[in-house]
This record gives C-alpha cells, sequence and structure tokens, in this order.
C-alpha cells in the first residue's frame, strides 16, 4: 500500500515550483523590458548628444575638434596621495569648472587637464580662408589642479608646505594670479554659497588652522612663539588695514631698507576661530560701499599675514603672506577712456610685472630685487631675501573659450615666473 500523498505532494510541489518559474520568468522579462528601455532612452539621448554636436551646438566644429583631440589623451590626474615637492619656487595652475550661466550659454570647454602637471589650451583659430582649426597648447608647472579638485587638494600641495616652513623661521608668500572670475578668492578666501562665502574651505582658513596645529607640537612649542594677523589692501598704489575700518596707512623704508607699513594693525590670535573672525570682518570690510565685491577686488590686491613672533622679545619669527592679486587683465585698462581706471591699469601692471621679477630673483644670491617698483613688491620686500625665502604661486584660469586669450597670458605669465634663467639650472 503506497501511501497516495506523496505523488501529490510531489505534483503541489511542482505546480508551486513552475508558478515560481514563471513569475521568475516574469521578473526577467519586465528587467529585461526596462533595460531595453533605458537603453533605447540613452540611444536617444546620445544621438541627440551627436545632433548639439554636429549643428546645434553654436561652435559645433570646434567642440567635435575637441572632442576627437582628447579622445587620444590617456588622463592620470593629480592623486592626494602623490607626493609633495618642497621647492623654493612652486608655480602651479587651477582651471575651475564651467559655471551654470556659461553651461547656459552653452560656451565651449578649451581647457584639458590630463594629468598631474599639464594643461592644454585648445584654441578655437580662423585660417584666412575661414576654416576653423585648434592650436592645441601644453603648458607644464609643478601641479595642475583640473576642475574637480578641491580647496583641500590645492592647499596640500601649495600652502601646506609653506606653513611648515614657517616653523623654521621661514618667509612664506603665496599668490592667487588670474583674471577677474577665474576663482582667486575662491581658492584664497573660500567657496561661495551664492552670496555667501565659507571662509572656513579657503586656504587662508587651512593654513591657519595649520599653524595652531604645528604650534602643539612638542618640537615647535619650545620656539615659545606667538600668532598675530594682519591684513590690508592696496588699492591704486596705496595701502588700506581692513583690520582698522580701511585706514589708509604709509610705507617707509630706513636706511637699512627695512619696509614698513606704519600703523599697520596687527590682531594676536590664540585659535582657527580667532582667524575665521578676522578674514570674515576683512571680507566685508574690503567690499562695504562699492557696488560690486568683483569690481572693487578686481582692482585691488588684498594680502592676509600670519605673522609668528618671539613671545618674550617681539621679535620677528616667521611670516606667511597670502595674496589675492587683482585681476591681471586689469593691467590692460591702460587704453581705458577713464583717467582714474587708466592709472589703476598702470598700477597694476607694474605691479605684476614686478611681483615676477622679484620672484625670479628668489634664490640667486646678490640678485637684484626690484622691490621698489611696486607698493606690493616693495611691502613684501622682506619676503623676497634670504635661502629662507619661499614662495608659491597659483595660477587660476577660465574654461571657458571666451577667456581663451585671457588664460594664455595667464599661463604665460605662471611660465615666466619659474622659467630656468642663467644660474638656475641647479634650482628644483
Ligand atoms: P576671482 O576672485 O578670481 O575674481 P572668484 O573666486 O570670485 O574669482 O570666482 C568667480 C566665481 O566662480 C565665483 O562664483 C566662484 O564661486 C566660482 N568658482 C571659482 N572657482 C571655482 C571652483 N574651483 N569650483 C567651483 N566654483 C568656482
Ligand atoms: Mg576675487
Amino acid at each position: 500500500e503506497t501511501p497516495p500523498a506523496a505523488p501529490v505532494q510531489n505534483s503541489q510541489k511542482q505546480v508551486a515550483s513552475s508558478r515560481r518559474r514563471s513569475n521568475v520568468v516574469k521578473e526577467v522579462d519586465r528587467i529585461k523590458k526596462n533595460r531595453e528601455e533605458r537603453r533605447a532612452k540613452q540611444a536617444e539621448q546620445a544621438q541627440q548628444k551627436l545632433q548639439d554636436a554636429d549643428g546645434n551646438h553654436p561652435q559645433w566644429e570646434f567642440l567635435k575638434m575637441i572632442r576627437e583631440y582628447i579622445e587620444d589623451l590617456e588622463f592620470n590626474p593629480l592623486n592626494i596621495s602623490d607626493q609633495v615637492y618642497d621647492h623654493q619656487i612652486t608655480v602651479c595652475v587651477r582651471k575651475r569648472p564651467l559655471n551654470k550661466k556659461e553651461i547656459g550659454k552653452k560656451e565651449l570647454d578649451v581647457l584639458t587637464v590630463p594629468n598631474k602637471d599639464t594643461v592644454l589650451v585648445h584654441e578655437p583659430k580662423l585660417k584666412v580662408d575661414l576654416t576653423k582649426f585648434l592650436e592645441n597648447q601644453q603648458f607644464r608647472f609643478d601641479y595642475a589642479f583640473d576642475e574637480n579638485s578641491t580647496n583641500e587638494m590645492v592647499y596640500r600641495f601649495t600652502a601646506k608646505p609653506l606653513v611648515d616652513s614657517l616653523f623654521n623661521g621661514g618667509m612664506a608668500t603665496c599668490f592667487a594670479y588670474g583674471q577677474t572670475g577665474s576663482g582667486k578668492t575662491h581658492t584664497m578666501g573660500g567657496n561661495f554659497n551664492g552670496k555667501n562665502q565659507d571662509v572656513t574651505k579657503g586656504i587662508y582658513a587651512l593654513a591657519a588652522a595649520d599653524v595652531f596645529k604645528n604650534l602643539q607640537k612638542a618640537a615647535h612649542k619650545k620656539k615659545d612663539v606667538v600668532v598675530s594677523c594682519s591684513f590690508f589692501e592696496i588699492y591704486s598704489g596705496k595701502v588700506f588695514d581692513l583690520l582698522n575700518k580701511k585706514a589708509k596707512l604709509r610705507v617707509l623704508e630706513d636706511g637699512k631698507q627695512q619696509v614698513q607699513v606704519v600703523g599697520l594693525q596687527e590682531k594676536n590670535v590664540t585659535c582657527k576661530d580667532d582667524v575665521l573672525k578676522l578674514i570674515a570682518h576683512g571680507n566685508t570690510v574690503r567690499t562695504s560701499g562699492t557696488t560690486s565685491a568683483n569690481q572693487h577686488s578686481s582692482r585691488s590686491h588684498a594680502v592676509f599675514q600670519i605673522v609668528l613672533r618671539k613671545r618674550a622679545s617681539g621679535r620677528l619669527f616667521g611670516k606667511f603672506s597670502l595674496i589675492d592679486l587683482a585681476g591681471n587683465e586689469r593691467g590692460k585698462d591702460t587704453a581705458s577712456s577713464n583717467r582714474q581706471t587708466r592709472m589703476e591699469g598702470a598700477e597694476i601692471n607694474k605691479s605684476l610685472l614686478a611681483l615676477k621679477e622679484c620672484i625670479r630673483s628668489l634664490g640667486h644670491k646678490g640678485a637684484h630685487v626690484p622691490f621698489r617698483a611696486s607698493k606690493l613688491t616693495q611691502v613684501l620686500r622682506d619676503s623676497f631675501i634670504g635661502d629662507r625665502a619661499k614662495t608659491c604661486m597659483i595660477a587660476m584660469i577660465s574654461p571657458g573659450m571666451n577667456s581663451c586669450e585671457h588664460t594664455l597670458n595667464t599661463l604665460r605669465y605662471a611660465d615666466r615666473v619659474k622659467e630656468l634663467g642663467p644660474g638656475r639650472e641647479d634650482q628644483n
């Protein structure tokens, strides 16, 4: 007598499993259908993009040429774990991303940063017969930061090594150079969220935070130094104290060529928050009473200094000057019909040329340092003297095709700051 239960159970199992199987089949079908739909949509979007590149885009021919050019490139961007060099002069470049407005206008991105030290400019050009072609130009620096890099990343390779040298009694400078709108203030002062600036993410603040961190180290504690900050701007060859209601200050040079900014406020600071408050305060003082923040700042250099002094004697131990330079396109204002604008342009031009020469003279024993050529280089004089003086220049560049000419000017200037001259071969 075989119990009938087993086959019944079996067939029930079979029914259940075939039902399950059909569910699985249905599910697979559904996923498959979804995938196909998704693919169709992607294909459609890709087609749309191609059409953009082939006619709808205002600069589709150049766009296509740039795409074809970079297709063959190998991308190997700077990595946070890459080696940080200890050079006396560091020159690097930072590309900002296209902003919303530029994307809205379908502006062409003519810059490529393929690896950790190279930037390519795909310069759109026209032949005499009006055929379009690209002139691809390559520039190499100590580091190249692409549009995805953060302020922290930039800081690590630029200002951070200078903070360390401060504690060995060094004098350091860090410059943000570039045309207006290229990202100088974003990098030095902190990123903007609309009109609000997050000063905690700027190189000023990151440097200050590291100063206090270093101060805690046993090796540095015994140096017994105190920290203070000053913040001023140079506008049309005149110095204004941003920590003292924009008081206009005189610059004097004594018989020993020591330069002094008379009455410049040096505020004692004991923690990062003290510094953040000073920066925020100075920023509002800087732009107060001006119609547009960028209009004013494009014509002035802002100098933020972190000063270390011996507690007992007050003697200078080390100084770090971080400078948000005037827009380099302003140096071209010398053709303006407005006399004031023309004078300001000439002053900016002069100071940027002098700056380049002063940096180039660094590390040349007995080299002529033409610091008297401008107010900017004059007030920074002690930072250009001696073998412990170090400097870093960050050349900021805007990616848009409309900025191409300014971008090339910026890159050529930065190139010459570090160009090998006679006697420089053994440097860096
Ligand atoms: P500059 O000081 O050189 O005139 P800003 O720092 O004011 O230029 O930058 C101009 C605009 O571009 C600002 O709105 C800023 O937030 C934005 N910007 C600059 N650099 C970057 C960047 N690396 N990433 C994102 N936005 C940036
Ligand atoms: Mg600015």
